[in-house]
This record gives C-alpha cells, structure tokens and sequence, in this order.
C-alpha cells in the first residue's frame, strides 16, 4: 500500500475514492428495480396517470445509477492502467538501483542472481494486483454490506446463506495459491536455464558459432525439453486447481438455487411483493457474486503477497556497507602496496593468491606475468577492491583500501580488462565510458583515441565518432577484434587524472607493430602515474620498470627485464621460449 501511495498519491486517493462508491451503488441498483417492478404493478392495476409517471421516473434513476456505475468502473480501470504503469517503473527501478548496490560476489552467486530475476520476472506486476485486489475486496465488501441490509428484511438465515456457499471455492484458492508460488521459485532456475538457451539462439553474438557447430538443434532440444518438463508441472497444478474449483464451486451454485427457491416460494404465496422478489433474487446473484470474487481474492492476495516478500526479500539481500571515507592516503606519494595478500574466491578450496608482498611508487610500470590462471587478474580485482583480500592488505598511499571513499578509489585507478564491454553506443561514447564526468566530450574522445590509436580507423566511419558499434540499432557498425581493442585502450586514455592504469592483456588483436606504438604513447601519457600491465608479448612486456612472474598465486621471480634473464629462471625460460618462435 505504501509503495503504491508513494508512486503517486493523487492515483491512489481516486483508486481508493473510486472503490468506495462504486462499491454501495450496485445495492442501490437492485433497491431500484424493485421500486420499479413495485410502480408497475400498482400502476398496471390502477388508473391514476400519476402512478405511470412515477414508475418512468424510477427507470430515469435507474439509468442515472447505472451510467454512473459504469462511469465509476470506466475510472477504476484508467487509475489502474496509470498506477500499474507508473507502479512498474517505480519497482523495477528499485530492483536496478539494487543490483547497482550488489557486489561482483553477489552476481557470480548463483542463488543472488535467482532472486534478482524472480524479482524481475514476475514484481513489477504484483504489487499493483495485491493492491487491486485488495480494494477489490473493500469494494465488494461494501457491496455485500448493503446487499446484506436489504436481505436482511426477508431472513438473516438468508444473508448467513449467501455468506457460507462461497467458502468451499476460497478453501481451493488458499489451497493452490501457496502450491503455485513454490512451483514459481522451484522452477527459477529452470527458467532462467531457457531464457539462456533462447538468448543463444537468438543473439548476434553467438550465432556465428550456433551456426558453424551447428549447435542450433541441440539448443533447441534442451530448450523444448524445459518446456515440457515445467509445462507437466504447470498443467498438473492448473488441472487440479481447476477441477476442485469447479467441484467445490458447485455447492455455491446448489447454495444459490435453493435460496431462489425460497424467494421464489414466498412470493408464490404472496408473503413478500414481485418487486421484493425481483430484488432479492437480484441481490442473490450479485451477493454469491461478490462473496467468491471477494474469497478468491483474498487466496490470490495470499499469492500476490508471496510473491511481493519474495521481492522485498530481494531488495532487503544484505549488501556489504560501503565502508570508508578517505579521500586521500596516510603518506601521499607512497603507491600501491601489496602486504602478505592471501584471497581465496567465495566457495573455491585453493588460494588464487598466495602471499603476495608488492610495491609499486608513483610513475612506476609493472608487468605481470605468468600461465593462465597463475592470478594475475584476480590481483587486479583486489586492486580495484572489487574483491578484498581474504589475508593481508593492500594499501594505496598508505591507507588501506577499505578505508578509501569508494568514489575517490575508483576515480584513481583505471582498468581495461581483458573482457572489456562492447556497447552498442557510438563509438565516441565507447570510448568516454572511461571517464564519466567526460562522456560526451567530443574534444576528450578524440586526444583519447588518438593515443590509442583507434583515431586510425574512426574518421572513417560513415558518422566518424557518431556512427553506432553493434547490430542492435539502426546503422550500427561492426568492428573487427582489433579494433574494438584500440577502442578499449583509448578508454583508458581517457583517465588522465587516474593515478593507477590497469591494462589486463588488452592487445591480444592488434598487431605488435601497433602495440609497439601505442606503449612508447602509453608510457609517455602516464609517465607520472603507475601503471600495471598484463600481456603475453614480451616484446611490450621487457618495456616495464619491474615485471614480476607469478606462478599458482605466488610471486616467484621480480626484478627488471635484464635482471630476469641473467637469473636464468621462469622468465628466462618463457622469454627464451617465444624469442625462439620468431627467429
Ligand atoms: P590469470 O588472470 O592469471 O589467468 P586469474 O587471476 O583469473 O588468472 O585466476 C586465478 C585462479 O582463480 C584460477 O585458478 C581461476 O580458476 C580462479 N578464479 C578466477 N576467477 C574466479 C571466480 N570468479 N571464482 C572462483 N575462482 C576464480
């Protein structure tokens, strides 16, 4: 109710106004036909013409009341439509603004991610049901309130009637809406299994390989497969619901009857008027009508509210408080520091950093290298706190990191992963993520691509730096492996003020002439600032101040390129290994 109030507050008085009265005029409805029955009669029997005119007159009111029904109902709906609009926008902004606040741990967390996409599939249409219904059921507990009134006048035995039929239906409504809400979350993952198959088959990004290894039957093997294995459940529920509905729901129907019987018998015997029994028989209809509309809605609020908590659950899922609030460290100008650094991945057994001692001073260039998999992107991850060391600390000008202002840290370190992000932005705006507070600036895009050489290719794009990258929008344009890698390093050009650059192999697809180039720039453009750098080319690698070789989490070997080689060691070897594949 409050989050719905809070989305609009003028909606919701109308919803609620709306509800109320057209909740009381049905049974004014009913009241007026038998006025009108009444008048005929007497008027049929009489001569007086002022009779005639009365009974013209009811059925002018009776018009009035029922445009005015339909005009209240006609409103109802509008501020629904409104409010559901409204409301969904609200609740799935809640639910990003969330998965904003969510770390990188809570997204690689299988049972997080179920949350997040049960919250997304189904919340943003509950919480306006649970709260229709719920005034669904204030109006139709108005209606039978009057209903009851004039019923009362026959029998109360006839109103404890009309109460009692319609609870064999509800008993099925609160017996499948809870049944149904667990085959809801049991099934999420299955789901979300499909939806991941569909978006195989679907996406421009993995067609290419669907089609060469002919992975399309298969795909959609398994994706029909989940279909029918949930359709099973879901139609084995569906069934039984329905078939104990319409059960059970027949005791109302015999309820209904044996009260129109009565009615019907009285007046038969003259004990009550036609009128009284065109509105009884009336409010009979209308009242079974609105007593198992009313319980069914109550066993359906019972789902809506289930799933409701299942969404709030989401959105009250614990988030690591962002600790910290230093903006500058203890000894300014003292660097990174790693200090007997251990960090073990949530739920994995080994240690993908095992004692790391490191230190990196202001205008310093480090190599890292070492196999796949020895840790060379998880000390990134530390690096840029995206994860914290599980032993030890890391330390930036002194101060540990969990101490820094998460906003300071991250503006002072620039990384440009691997597995960087190709938007299907313009390839400008590719280029100013790198620098947020400098997104749009045309100026800045291109001293940045300048410097990482994607300025090469960029005027020559139909729109130059306006042209859209990617299949999904009109007139997008595609760009080869390495170009979209020149695009990712001038991002990292973009950070000039960023004290720490982290290029985690990101020249994998250009060509080590280029690579060449765009290092000698690259040391040059942050000849102040540290920088880190992962890649498997010696030929960039031999270039940094220190390189250090990793090997399963542990530093083994650092030291200059020269020094390196005359140990003889690891680096000696490897060095040796790809020197020799060129002569
Ligand atoms: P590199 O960058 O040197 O190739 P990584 O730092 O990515 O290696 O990986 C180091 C180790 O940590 C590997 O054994 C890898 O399997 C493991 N690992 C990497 N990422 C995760 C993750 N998100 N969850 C669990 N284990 C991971």
């Amino acid at each position: 109710m409050k989050l719905v109030w809070d989305t609009s507050p003028s909606l919701a008085f109308w919803f609620c106004f709306l509800t109320l009265f057209a909740g009381a005029l049905p049974g004014a409805v009913a009241y007026v036909s038998k006025l009108l029955v009444d008048a005929v009669l007497k008027a049929s029997q009489g001569q007086d013409p002022a009779l005639n005119e009365y009974a013209f007159q009811v059925v002018a009111l009776e018009l009035i009341l029922v445009v005015t029904v339909a005009a209240f109902q006609r409103g109802l709906s509008t501020c629904g439509d409104l409010l559901r609009a409204l409301l969904s926008q609200r609740v799935n902004q809640m639910i990003l603004e969330k998965a904003l606040t969510l770390s990188l741990s809570h997204f690689e967390d299988a049972k997080t991610y179920d949350k997040l996409s049960q919250a997304r599939r189904r919340a943003s249409s509950k919480p306006l049901s649970l709260v229709q219904r719920t005034f669904g059921l204030l109006q139709n507990c108005i209606s039978l309130l009057t209903y009851g009134a004039l019923l009362l006048n026959f029998s109360p035995w006839a109103v404890v009637l009309l109460l009692v039929a319609g609870l064999p239906s509800f008993a099925v409504e609160a017996a499948f809406s809870g049944e149904a809400f667990r085959l809801f979350k049991w099934q999420s993952q299955e789901t979300r299994q499909r939806a991941y198959l569909e978006m195989l088959m679907a996406r421009e990004d993995y067609v290419k390989e669907v089609k060469l290894f002919n992975l399309g039957p298969l795909l959609l093997e398994r994706f029909n497969e989940i279909f029918h294995r949930l359709y099973q459940q879901d139609r084995n529920l569906t069934l039984r619901r329905s078939g104990w509905g319409f059960v059970l729901g027949l005791f109302s129907t015999v309820g209904l009857y044996g009260a129109y019987l009565w009615v019907v018998y009285e007046a038969v015997h003259s004990r009550i008027t036609l009128g009284d029994m065109t509105m009884y028989l009336l409010v009979f209809k209308q009242g079974q009508a609105a007593v198992t509309a009313s319980l069914s809605a109550i066993g359906l609020m019972y789902e809506d509210n289930l799933y409701v908590s299942n969404l709030y659950e989401f959105l009250e899922e614990p988030v690591d408080a962002v600790k910290g609030s230093a903006t500058e460290g203890s000894r300014p100008g003292d660097g990174v520091r790693f200090v007997g650094v251990r960090f073990q991945y949530p739920g994995a057994k080994g240690w993908a950093l095992d004692g790391v001692d490191l230190h990196l001073k202001p205008g310093e260039k480090l190599a890292l290298v070492g196999e796949n998999g020895s840790g060379k992107t998880t000390l990134i991850k530390l690096l840029t706190r995206l994860y914290e060391p599980t032993e030890g600390k890391v330390l930036l000008d002194g101060t540990p990191l969990e101490e820094w202002d998460i906003t300071t840290l991250r503006r002072r370190v620039g990384v440009i992963f691997q597995d960087f992000v190709r938007y299907q932005f313009l390839v400008g705006e590719n280029i100013g993520v790198g620098d947020v507070d400098n997104f749009e600036s045309e100026e800045k895009w291109k001293s940045a691509a300048k410097k990482g050489l994607s300025h090469e290719f960029i005027p020559e794009l139909p729109e130059g730096y306006q042209t859209q990258l990617g299949r999904w929008f009109k007139d997008g344009r595609e760009l080869s492996g390495g170009q979209w890698q020149k695009v990712a390093l001038s991002r990292a050009f973009m950070r000039d003020q960023s004290d720490i650059v982290v290029l985690d192999e990101p020249t994998s697809a250009i060509d080590a002439e280029a690579e060449t180039k765009i290092f000698e720039y690259f040391r040059e453009a942050t000849a102040e600032q540290m920088a880190i750098l992962i890649s498997h080319r010696f030929s960039t690698v031999r270039m940094a101040d220190t390189i250090v070789v990793l090997q399963g989490g542990k530093i083994i070997e650092k030291g200059s390129h020269e020094e390196l080689v005359e140990l003889g060691g690891r680096y000696a070897e490897l060095f040796e290994m790809q020197a020799k594949g060129y002569r």
